[in-house]
């Protein structure tokens, strides 16, 4: 019989977090949450991890400022998955893993780990624009970290979030729903294919120009929407007005909506394709995902 790894998931009471948790519990695997001292009495997140428990996860209390408790969690597992935050709208501490990659390191046990990356793959933005290229450098420092300490790992490049970029409806690029995300992170933990390797997240009917976006929502609502256009250069000025956050953001939207970063290149020997490696997920299309928004 096929076992299946156990799953340390940090950051689980996240956004993508919790959706890797519940995908992780959907597929049998032994599922274990940290549990951050500093939550207090975030109400939300106790309720989260309690209700996490009640459906079979194991909690485990650990602080990214207490190194040995770090070590300690990932002792219990075999596969660790970390979706600390990485938008500055909300919260940016990717370079927090640098302690758990030295954890993981020192506890020697782990069989892959996959770093909070869930987005375009920073080894191809070397040209990014300030300040958003933050994201991309920072999510480098982590994977040189992972690489010169020879932990075996598996990058998921997950492209565009629907939530971020469906829900407001102006953007061309390849976008996932957020649950499918997690749906396919959790398949390729124990799949040798996706060893060392980049899994792309690129269903093949959600890779769609901004113009198509538009049409699929003007054909659910049965009417046509007015449009109009901004230069690159005027989007680039607009840019210099905004706060730091906004800055790093829309400098994203700008790589992925006008170079179309995400869909200009061939994934190659060092990545794999999700749709493709796992067709037996039914993922949520471009069309059903806005018909939420109807
Ligand atoms: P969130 O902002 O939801 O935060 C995730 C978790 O990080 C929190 O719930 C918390 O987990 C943990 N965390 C936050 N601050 C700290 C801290 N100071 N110390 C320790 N832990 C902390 O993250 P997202 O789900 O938005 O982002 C996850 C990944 O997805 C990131 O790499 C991000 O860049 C990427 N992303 C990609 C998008 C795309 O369109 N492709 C869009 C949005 C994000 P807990 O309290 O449970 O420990």
């Amino acid at each position: 019989m096929e076992t299946k790894s156990k799953v340390l998931i940090i950051g689980g009471t996240g956004y993508l977090g919790k959706r890797l948790v519940r995908a992780s519990l959907a597929q049998g695997h032994q599922t274990y949450v940290l549990n951050r001292p500093e939550i207090g009495v975030d109400i939300d997140k106790v309720q989260m991890l309690l209700g996490f428990k009640q459906q079979g996860a194991h909690l485990v209390s650990g602080s990214f400022n207490d190194y040995q408790s770090l070590v300690n969690a990932v002792k219990l597992v075999d596969v660790v998955i970390c979706a600390i935050s990485g938008v500055h709208i909300r919260s940016h501490q990717i370079l927090l893993q640098l302690n758990l990659v030295d954890a993981i390191k020192e506890a020697g046990n782990v069989k892959r780990f996959l770093p909070s990356e869930f987005g375009t793959d920073p080894a191809r933005m070397e040209n990014a624009i300030e300040p958003g290229r933050v994201t991309f450098d920072d999510k480098m420092v982590v994977r040189k970290a992972i690489e010169e300490a020879k932990i075996p790992f598996t990058y998921i490049s997950a492209n565009c979030f629907a939530g971020y970029f469906l829900g407001g409806l102006c953007q061309p690029a390849i976008y996932v729903d957020e649950d499918d995300i997690a749906m396919y992170t959790i398949k390729a933990i124990d799949d040798p294919r996706t060893l060392n390797k980049t899994l792309y997240i690129r269903p093949p009917k959600n890779i769609l120009s901004q113009k198509e976006v538009v049409q699929v929502w003007e054909k659910l609502i049965g009417k046509e929407l007015k449009k109009s256009s901004i230069s690159k250069d005027d989007f680039l000025a607009s840019l210099k007005e905004q706060d730091y956050a906004q800055q790093v953001g829309l400098g994203h939207y700008y790589h992925v909506c006008y170079e179309g970063c995400l869909a200009n290149f061939e994934i190659g020997k060092n990545g794999v394709e999700a749709s493709e490696l796992y067709p037996e997920i039914k993922y949520t299309t471009v069309e059903d995902y806005m018909k939420r928004y109807l």
